[in-house]
């Protein structure tokens, strides 16, 4: 069964704005789909509603076969990675304590949850020897998303939600994150929604990509190799 379902997913916010219409969309176990469209097309609303942030006005979403309408949103968003464009690490918490937060908060003791944070420095290319003390002020953009990345995969989810993650970082140093998130997904087998309205990275980054169209419709949903013809 797929990880993620939505099925006649549709949101029309209280005054009337109607986001998102009769999605359906499912997402494998492991697949990295990214949601692309022009801004306002209802793709963050459809990762809200995805991470219980958001109700759906209509129609059902299932994570790995369970609806999640009918599940406690905070015990639910445990199993869920998110990360956004401002990653809203805590200021006057050290790097390895923004990463080590969510572990604690979990029941993990100190130790462990240390030698976690300190593992997912490594795995998203900053290395703890470095940057483990130091202040999030003390980081560039593109390094502060890379805690965010580290931060949201401290509780093992098997699903992590991104949107726009590499939005504000310079090209260059988005090329490098997106190679380099790639990996890190093949490696630990998440299954990832990641929405952007850059077409050339969901066509880069994405197993399937899903279009959106103004109206918060879904215009197509295939591989990058055949909504290119190739
Ligand atoms: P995207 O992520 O594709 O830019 P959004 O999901 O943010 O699109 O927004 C979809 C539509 O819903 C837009 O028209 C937006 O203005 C509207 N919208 C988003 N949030 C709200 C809200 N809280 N109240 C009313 N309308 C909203
Ligand atoms: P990136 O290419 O990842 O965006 P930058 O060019 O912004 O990196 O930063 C280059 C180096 O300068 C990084 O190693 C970063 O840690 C360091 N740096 C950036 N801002 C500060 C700061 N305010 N204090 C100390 N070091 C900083």
């Amino acid at each position: 069964r797929p990880m993620i379902r939505l099925s006649g997913v549709g949101k029309t916010y209280d005054d009337g704005t109607v986001a998102v219409q009769q999605l359906d969309l499912e997402v494998q176990r492991g697949e990295l789909v990214c949601l692309v469209g022009p801004s306002g097309c209802g793709k963050s609303t459809t990762l809200k509603m995805i991470n219980r942030l958001i109700e759906p006005t209509t129609g059902s979403i299932e994570i790995d076969g369970q609806d999640v309408t009918g599940q406690d949103p905070v015990e639910m968003r445990r199993g869920i990675g998110y990360v956004i464009q401002q990653v809203g690490l805590f200021p006057h918490q050290k790097i390895i304590q923004n990463v080590m937060t969510v572990p604690l908060l979990y029941g993990e003791s100190k130790a462990k949850a240390r030698q976690r944070a300190t593992e997912l420095l490594e795995l998203v290319g900053l290395d703890p020897a470095t940057y483990a003390d130091r202040y999030p002020h003390q980081l560039s953009g593109g390094q502060q998303q890379r805690v965010g990345v580290a931060r949201a995969l401290a509780a093992n989810p098997p699903v992590l939600l991104m949107d726009e993650p590499f939005g504000a970082v310079d090209p260059i140093v988005r090329l490098r994150l997106q190679d380099e998130f790639l990996r890190l997904q093949d490696e630990l087998g998440v299954t990832v929604v990641f929405v952007t309205h850059d077409i050339d990275e969901a066509v880069r980054l994405g197993d399937r990509v899903a279009v959106f169209a103004t109206g918060g419709r879904l215009a197509q949903y295939d591989t990058p190799a055949r909504l290119l013809g190739r």
